[in-house]
């Protein structure tokens, strides 16, 4: 049943993303609390607060469920059996049958070629002696083999080039003190020309068989080893993929009955055809632009869908937004043994670049620790500013270190 105007948002999870729901909670009226395990998140700053308890804590979830109105997740490994827990008592957005099939690649993969949706070709191997007939069967060349559970930003993947490298693989992967557990995936590589997500947003219309959908375009993506590095807004030179990118989005999004924001992740083949990469229940990294680009951002349309709030569409405040990620290797740009916090007063020379930190309380290589976002009148131009303020962090890190090396 669908709550009316709930007054407080349960989020599973409080990392960043979390962090970022809670404040667009606060900006429509509502509460945040959420449920999460680890001891210092991001999202405890702003949430109005958090049981601090294990997903598979039933006794935790019942309490959360009686402080709650609705409740969504911010990540996709939370267990589906936390969110049946909740559902039995409240509205949980998306449902369990998004998160289901979404936290496991060959699930994933499965139900989107189930229901015709474009992949590169991919087989399951179950176990490590299975990967060179998989191998050999998706053409013996270009493949990436990747665990089918808990992979994200690249982890868990491994490139498969020849039948010498798919034995090796098999080898390692068969030893014991490999920590990679089946089952994987073996899909073959795209020659890619360009990777974009399409983020869009789902609501039942109260009181009516229908649904309203609203989406911020296609997103221009770009990976550095396997993580974002940066987003643009609008991808100019996929204009003329954006709508079949929205009409594929809306299908899956009706397959799953889905409500909230979905993100799909897309390569763009050198023929200008759209393959979904993998898709995720939430709201995504490379939506962070929509906070400073457009009126209502994916956490306020995520809340707004699921919440039974005023809804879409979706409207710029700028022509055009990029955002690049803030890595914790900024923290260790000057080759110091120590992490050292960059110089945020290097952005001062970047009016147009807006910083956002999760407050991490450690740095590490490849940890998101934060990003910045310029939004301007031509996304390109938004791309170079960001990338330029992002150097000059790096920069005075580096010179920061060099110093301190003088005698
Ligand atoms: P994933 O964690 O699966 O999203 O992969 C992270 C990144 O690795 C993607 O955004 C791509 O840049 C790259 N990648 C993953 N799968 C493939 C593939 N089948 N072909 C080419 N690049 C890939």
């Amino acid at each position: 049943m669908r709550a009316s105007s709930p007054q407080t948002v349960g989020i599973l999870g409080a990392g960043q993303l979390g962090m970022m729901l809670a404040e667009a909670a606060h900006a429509l009226g509502l509460r945040a609390l959420t449920f999460a395990p680890e001891d210092d998140a991001p999202a405890d700053r702003v949430a109005n607060g958090r049981i601090r308890a294990g997903y598979d804590d039933n006794e935790a979830l019942a309490r959360f469920a009686a402080q709650i109105d609705v409740a969504t997740l911010e990540f996709e490994n939370i267990p589906v059996s936390a969110l049946t827990r909740l559902a039995a008592q409240k509205l949980v957005f998306p449902g369990q049958q998004a998160l289901f099939v979404a936290q496991h690649r060959l699930r994933e993969k499965t139900f989107l070629a189930g229901h015709g949706f474009p992949l590169t070709p991919f087989l399951p191997v179950g176990a490590p002696d299975e990967l060179p007939c998989a191998f050999a069967t998706l053409g013996g060349d270009a493949c990436i083999l990747k665990t089918a559970a808990f992979g994200y930003d690249g982890k868990g993947q491994y490139p498969v080039s020849d039948a010498a490298q798919a034995e090796a693989l098999m080898r390692s992967l068969s030893q014991a003190t490999c920590v990679d557990r089946g089952p994987w995936v073996l899909e073959r590589r795209v020659d890619f020309m360009a990777e974009c997500s399409m983020i869009a947003a789902r609501r039942v219309i109260p009181g009516q068989d229908a649904c309203d959908i609203t989406h911020f375009g296609l997103i221009e993506n770009h990976h550095r080893a396997g993580i974002l590095d940066w987003s643009m807004s609008p991808a100019l030179s996929l204009a003329d993929l954006e709508e079949t990118a929205a009409k594929l989005t809306g299908d899956l999004m009706a397959a799953l009955d889905y409500t909230g924001i979905l993100c799909v992740e897309l390569f763009v083949t050198r023929d200008r055809r759209l393959l979904i990469n993998e898709i995720a229940p939430r709201v995504h990294n490379s939506g962070h632009l929509t906070r400073e680009g457009f009126v209502d951002s994916q956490f306020a349309c995520h809340l707004q869908a699921g919440c039974g709030l005023a809804f879409g569409p979706v409207v710029r405040r700028a022509p055009a937004a990029a955002m690049v990620n803030l890595l914790g290797d900024l923290w260790f740009a000057g080759a110091n043994a120590a992490p050292q916090e960059p110089d945020w007063t290097a952005l001062k020379a970047f009016p147009d670049a807006a910083l956002t930190l999760y407050g991490k309380p450690e740095a590490r290589s490849g940890r998101k620790m934060g990003h910045l976002v310029v939004t301007g009148e031509h996304p390109h131009a938004c791309v170079a500013q960001a990338l330029a303020a992002r150097e000059a962090l790096t920069a005075t890190a580096a010179t920061a270190a060099s110093q301190s090396r003088c005698p």
